[in-house]
C-alpha cells in the first residue's frame, strides 16, 4: 500500500510518515500543491493525506483537478481547527474523509485503515439510495430502516439496481441478471414487478426510463 503525505509543515508531515512508516505502509511526501498535483497526476497511490492550506497550489484544487482529470484515490484531507466550511468544500469536491488539525496519530491511521479498506471493496454491506436501503447479508429491503416485505425477485431487483445507482439498466441487463435459465423471461413480467415494488416502495423510486430501461431514484442523501 502506497501513500502519499501532501503536507507543508515539517513536523507534522514527519510524524504522519514516521506512523504510517511503522504500520507498514509506503510513503511519498510533498511539501506543495504543484508538486502534489504532479504526483497524484503521475504515480498510482492507494490513498493520499491532503492537507488543504499549501503553497504554490492549494490542496482544495489540487484535489478538484485530481477529480476533474478522474483520479479516483481515496483522499483525507487535513483541514485547520474549526474552519467547517473547508471541511464542507473539501467533502464536495471529492474528499473521503476529513481531520482537523491537530489531531491523534491514531486517529489518523484509523481513518486510513478505513479508508483504504472501503477502497478495495469491503465497504459496508448496506446499499443505499434516499430513504431506501438493501442489507446486502440478510437480503433485507427497507425504508427509512424499516423492513419492507418483498419477494426474492424484488429484492434482486432492487439490490441490482442500488449496486447501479445513478445508471439506467435497460430490461435486457435485469432480465439476464435477475432470472433464472428457466424462468419466464420477458419484458412484460419485468414491469410486473416493477408494478409491486412501486406499490412496496413508493411510485417514484424504480423510475422507467422509455425505451432506455429503469434507473432507481437516488433523491436526497
Ligand atoms: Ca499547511
Amino acid at each position: 500500500m502506497r501513500i502519499l503525505i501532501v503536507e507543508d509543515e515539517p513536523a507534522i508531515a514527519s510524524s504522519i510518515a514516521a506512523a504510517l512508516t511503522a504500520a507498514g505502509y509506503q510513503i511519498r511526501t510533498a511539501g506543495d500543491g504543484e508538486e502534489a498535483w504532479f504526483l497524484g497526476d503521475t504515480e498510482d497511490f492507494d490513498l493520499v493525506v491532503l492537507d488543504l492550506g499549501l503553497p504554490k497550489i492549494d490542496g482544495l484544487t489540487v484535489l478538484k483537478r485530481w477529480r476533474g482529470a478522474g483520479r479516483q484515490v481515496p483522499v483525507l484531507i487535513l483541514t485547520a481547527r474549526g474552519a467547517w466550511p473547508e471541511r464542507v468544500e473539501g467533502i464536495d469536491a471529492g474528499a473521503d474523509d476529513y481531520l482537523s488539525k491537530p489531531f491523534q496519530i491514531e486517529e489518523l491511521l484509523a481513518r486510513v485503515r478505513a479508508l483504504i479498506r472501503r477502497a478495495a471493496g469491503h465497504a459496508s454491506p448496506i446499499l443505499a439510495a434516499g430513504p431506501i436501503s438493501v442489507d446486502t447479508r440478510q437480503m433485507r429491503v427497507m425504508i427509512d430502516g424499516a423492513n419492507i416485505s418483498v419477494s426474492p425477485l424484488e429484492y434482486r431487483l432492487v439490490a441490482y439496481l442500488l449496486h447501479h445507482k445513478g445508471r439506467v439498466v435497460s430490461p435486457g441487463e435485469l432480465i439476464e441478471h435477475l432470472y433464472g435459465d428457466d424462468d419466464a423471461r420477458d419484458a412484460n413480467a419485468l414491469e410486473a414487478v416493477v408494478t409491486r415494488l412501486r406499490k412496496k416502495l413508493g411510485a417514484d423510486v424504480v423510475q422507467t426510463r422509455r425505451g432506455f430501461g429503469y434507473v432507481i431514484a437516488v433523491g436526497q442523501e
